[in-house]
């Protein structure tokens, strides 16, 4: 591609050009804007040059020698890209034609083997990322072997377009975001807050089940508290600046642990009471720059699904076990397959002796195999204070998504003087656990929202049954109808507005409310509904009572689709 943007504008500058995930791009200073039609000029170029000069070859250069040859060219991007090669490094040179760049290659031994490219766009992107350096035109491309692959993968971005959480944000009347109020603050709409009420009863009711106990801890706590904790120190840069309240300091707490911390030495605790698992849905404010903010997903206030086990070295295995088990059971609820990785101690920068990380990576490691959890190793990539495992999710597009997470901190429970009595009445410090299972709630129903693009499960969905009687007169029988699922706590919507039928029930479609029940003269005879579930699934007709007997089901299974009756189904 470079070689072609050089033969169709022999002044571009080029900066650096390299592979990314999903494809490549190439950072270039050309002499104008590019315009509508130059990405296809330039995939021309690419063609014919591809046939004309097939044969790639490569050479080792010298520094000084690639440098000067660069700067004669004036091509004072890549002369700076020289200068960042650390030395010692070895310089590669790839060429076809008259055309060289620097690379570390191979990407392709020929330019003559059948494959299939696309450029996609063009972005702005400063050089090296620096807003006080020029601007340059970024051009996004892709490459496959085949036509099929890369068809297959220009349907799959349509897709990741069409899930975009933000899009369906405000086609499904589901959250904004406000210049007026900021960005990366999120607002949720009355039909999203309901999808986060049921995440957070069923998020209480397992953690509940599972011995924990709720707290709760203010959102501004004196500056000197987060000195104690060390996230002055070592977080500050996330953290808002002080307020003043009687000419004290006060931040905005960007973590809920030195909260817990606080409650845990109200008093002397024994070793009886332990383990302690105290579990909050506790909002968190970090600072992240303007440029980074994202939707739902990145953002500058967010509430953390958090706990903290308080808990002795014995039990850790066994308290693992119990946090891996519990994010297992969540993460398969919504239909989420995962990938675990232990994070082991880091080479620099980390406290606590050998035989204490040692001890507790075995106890992750224990833990896991209690539960017959795989893990993978991701060595070095533990917490400084810490030991822990991450987990990455993969969402119906393939993408994965990091949210799980259950860290030892061995610093904490020092900074904070933590102890308990130990059966033989020495005081020692217990072991602190910090875990997550969604991550956040905005990140995660963000993600929630383009993994099921848009179409919610039944137990979540904002709207769950939509009756729609065909005519004026079956008004009254779908009102009835509603009225006794409504009596169920189920959330129905009884469309009777004097529009014609097709019309509401394209609006209910559009709002992909998982059944629709249609009635009419008969069923309002009968006593029985038409039930459509979501996404031309066939129809079938049953006494109401019968369909709120599956409705009972699929909310208590929390079951994740909707039964499927079309012809073609067994
Ligand atoms: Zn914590």
């Amino acid at each position: 591609m470079a070689s072609a943007v050089a033969k169709l504008w022999p002044e571009a500058k080029f900066g650096f050009g390299p592979s990314i995930e999903h494809g490549f791009y190439y950072d270039l200073d050309l002499p104008a804007p590019l315009e509508e039609g130059d990405l296809k000029r330039i995939e021309k170029e690419m063609r014919r040059i591809a046939k004309a000069a097939p044969e790639l070859t490569c050479a080792v250069v010298s520094r000084e020698d690639i440098r000067a040859r660069l700067a004669a060219l004036g091509q004072i991007y890549k002369v700076e890209a020289v200068d960042l090669i650390p030395a010692g490094e070895k310089i590669t040179l790839y060429s076809h034609g008259d055309w060289f760049d620097l690379c570390e290659g191979p990407h392709i031994d020929r330019l003559d083997r059948p494959f299939a490219f696309k450029l996609q766009s063009v972005a702005g992107a400063y050089w090296r990322g620096d807003e006080k350096r020029p601007m340059l035109q970024r051009i996004y491309g892709t490459a496959f072997w085949s036509e099929e692959d890369l068809a297959r993968h220009l349907e799959w971005l349509e897709e990741v377009k069409t899930r975009d959480h933000r899009r369906l944000g405000t086609e499904l009347d589901l959250f904004s975001v406000h210049a007026e109020a900021g960005a990366g603050f999120v607002f949720w709409h009355p039909r999203l807050g309901i999808v986060r009420h049921e995440i957070e009863d069923f998020w209480w009711r397992e953690h509940i089940a599972r011995g924990y106990q709720p707290v709760y801890s203010p959102h501004v706590a004196r500056e000197q508290l987060f000195a104690v904790s060390g996230h002055l120190e070592n977080y500050g840069e996330m953290m808002y600046a002080p307020m003043d309240l009687d000419d004290v300091p006060y931040r905005v707490k960007p973590m809920n642990c030195p909260g817990h911390s606080l409650i845990y030495r109200t008093r002397g605790r024994s070793y009886r009471e332990l383990p302690l698992r105290w579990a909050e849905l506790g909002t968190v404010y970090r600072y992240e720059k303007s440029g980074v903010v994202h939707g739902m997903l990145r953002v500058r206030g967010f509430t953390q699904d958090d706990a903290h086990i308080f808990c002795t070295p014995e039990q850790l295995p066994e308290e693992i076990a119990g946090v891996l088990d519990l994010i297992h059971h969540v993460l398969s609820t919504f239909g989420f397959e995962y990938t675990a990785y232990l994070a082991t101690r880091p080479e620099q920068k980390s406290i606590g002796e050998d035989a204490i990380w040692e001890r507790a990576t075995r106890a992750l490691a224990d833990g896991a195999a209690r539960v017959g959890m795989h893990l993978e190793l991701d060595e070095g990539g533990g917490a400084f204070y810490g030991p822990k495992i991450d987990f990455k999710v993969r969402d119906a597009l393939g993408r994965e998504w990091q949210n799980s997470t259950v860290q030892c901190d061995f610093n904490l429970p020092e900074r904070f003087d933590l102890e308990y009595t130990d059966s033989s009445g020495n005081r020692v410090r217990p072991i602190m656990l910090h875990r997550a299972v969604l991550g956040s709630l905005e990140r995660f129903v963000g993600g929630l929202i383009e993994h099921y693009g848009g179409r919610f499960p039944f137990w979540l969905a904002p709207e769950q049954v939509a009756v729609i009687p065909i005519r004026e007169e079956h008004a009254p029988y779908a009102r009835a109808v509603a009225k006794e699922l409504f009596a169920e706590q189920f959330r129905v919507r009884c469309m009777d507005e004097p529009t014609h039928m097709n019309k509401r029930i394209k609006t209910a479609q559009h709002d992909r409310v998982p059944f629709l029940l249609v009635v009419g003269g008969r069923e309002a005879e009968d006593g029985t509904v038409a039930v459509r579930p979501r996404g031309e699934r066939g129809q079938r007709t049953m006494p109401s009572a019968e369909f709120a007997q599956l409705a009972r089901q699929l909310r208590a299974t929390r079951a994740l689709d909707v039964p499927d009756w079309s012809e073609a189904a067994p």
